[in-house]
């Protein structure tokens, strides 16, 4: 970034995990800032996904094995992947993009763009957690991988051997079906191969993005939901960006946070010596102007909560149904589903019934007692890396497209963007992630 002086105010868009940590890392750096929120806290993909810190597995989304149930999606509406058969022209340039990525090669690349960020993304948690973020990460003894035939693990230790070639270590053990049962009695009888995996952690999504919002606050940030941001105009080296906002709808059941009705209908236009993009699936509309080209495509994955008994304590992942379950309190989060449509599309309750028939013969849960059913979109991008960087707006800086893994680097990415953001240059580990490339 160069801007003329050392910037003092800074506006983030969007109160998901990557924008509420990087409001936090600006705050600690000593800026004042100010939180945009559309709606509410973690109203996008930050509250109903899985909950993995899982930096060992953290890997770019295209890669050959997507690409062949890609195909078959195309033929199986139960498929985990759906992609609709008449596509809209920007998902067709994502879908024409995903398939040019999903080679070993553009994977390794990838891959290595990936490493260092995964050696640290654990320690950013542990720095909001000395800085106030009540809500613990959970470490994860046991993290298992479970399949119906041991033939199936082949494609995840083929991955093992690329990450561990890639210069990220991974420690994984294979077990039977027996010694998965005898760390999750859930685990029906069909199941009878798994990995264990090490290195992980886990959180409650929605009760830590409420924690994290509270340490925001704390810290001094001010943090304003139901305001949308229309447009970002990217200022200069000597005059400051403007953000222009209107106040959305009241957010539901929280008045306190509400637009005060002198607001309600009044756009608004705020000065900041920088502007961060954190709007995860919705990245595109407001990051284009600045030069970025690339698509985020919001990747619906679907979840629900269930009553499992007895309850794993360890999150559990079924990596031929693409299903993720982790333990949230005294219910198991079950969730899944890649689904190319519109971040704005209601729930299809059709994916639901494909996650319930894909886990139903594999976990000894009430499946038939869901709670919470939610979809949210993952922000996707055809190459399967973020978009975390200065945009040709010198004050403009875009920090989204995580796809799977905004959880698990979403507070590293907030102290990279603040270090960029104070000392004025890209940090080494994000240059391969220029939202202009
Ligand atoms: C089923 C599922 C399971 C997942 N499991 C995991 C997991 O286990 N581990 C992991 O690391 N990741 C996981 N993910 C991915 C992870 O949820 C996302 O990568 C991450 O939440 C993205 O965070 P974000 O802050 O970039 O975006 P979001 O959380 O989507 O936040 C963006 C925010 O910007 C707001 N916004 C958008 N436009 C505007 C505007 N114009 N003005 C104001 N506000 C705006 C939105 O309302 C939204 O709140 C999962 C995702 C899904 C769907």
């Amino acid at each position: 970034m160069s801007t003329s002086g050392s910037p003092r105010r800074a506006v983030v868009v969007g109160a998901g995990m990557v924008g509420l940590s990087t409001a936090w890392f600006l705050r600690r750096a000593g800026l004042d800032v100010t939180v945009l929120e559309q709606d509410h806290v973690a109203a996008g993909s930050s509250w109903g996904n899985a909950g993995w810190l899982t930096p060992p597995i953290t890997t770019p989304l295209p890669e050959p094995a997507i690409l062949r149930s890609g195909v078959r999606a195309l033929v199986s509406p139960a498929s985990p992947l759906y992609v609709p058969l008449r596509p809209d022209l920007g998902l067709l340039r994502f879908l024409l993009g995903f398939v040019r990525h999903s080679t070993g090669r553009s994977w390794r690349r990838a891959m290595s763009a990936y490493v260092p960020l995964n050696r640290r993304a654990l320690e950013a948690f542990d720095v909001l957690a000395a800085g106030g973020v009540a809500e613990p990460t959970v470490p994860t003894g046991d993290f298992l991988a479970c399949y119906r035939r041991p033939g199936q693990r082949r494609d995840l230790l083929e991955e093992f051997a690329a990450i561990r070639a890639a210069g990220q270590p991974v420690d994984a053990e294979l077990l039977d079906g027996a010694q998965l049962r005898a760390l999750a009695p859930a685990l029906s009888p069909a199941v009878t191969a798994g990995i264990r995996l090490s290195g992980t952690r886990f959180i409650d999504p929605p009760r830590y993005m409420l924690a994290l919002a509270d340490a925001v606050v704390a810290a001094g940030v001010e943090l304003r939901e139901g305001v949308r941001v229309l447009a970002v105009d990217g200022g200069t080296d000597t005059r400051p960006a403007l953000v222009r906002t209107r106040p959305t709808r009241p957010v539901p059941g929280g008045s306190e946070t509400e637009a005060p009705p002198a607001r309600r209908d009044g756009e608004e236009i705020l000065p900041a010596d920088v502007v961060v993009l954190a709007t995860g699936a919705w990245l595109g509309e407001l990051a284009r102007p600045f030069g970025v080209r690339m698509v985020v495509q919001a990747g619906r994955g679907y979840s629900f909560s269930i009553p499992v008994d007895p309850m794993p304590s360890m999150p559990l992942y079924f990596p031929t149904q693409r299903v993720a379950c982790t333990p949230l309190g005294g219910r198991y989060r079950v969730a899944g589903m890649m689904e190319f449509r519109r971040p704005g599309d209601p729930l299809d309750p059709r994916r639901i019934t494909a996650i319930v028939d894909a886990v139903r013969p594999l976990l000894a849960g009430d499946l038939d007692d869901r709670a919470d059913e939610w979809v949210g979109s993952r922000p996707v991008t055809p190459d399967g890396l973020p978009l975390i960087g200065p945009t040709r707006a010198p004050r403009v800086v875009a920090a989204g497209g995580h796809g799977m893994w905004g959880i698990t680097l979403g507070p590293l990415t907030g102290q990279l963007v603040a270090d960029l953001v104070t000392r004025g240059e890209v940090p080494a580990e994000l240059w391969s992630f220029d939202p202009l490339r």
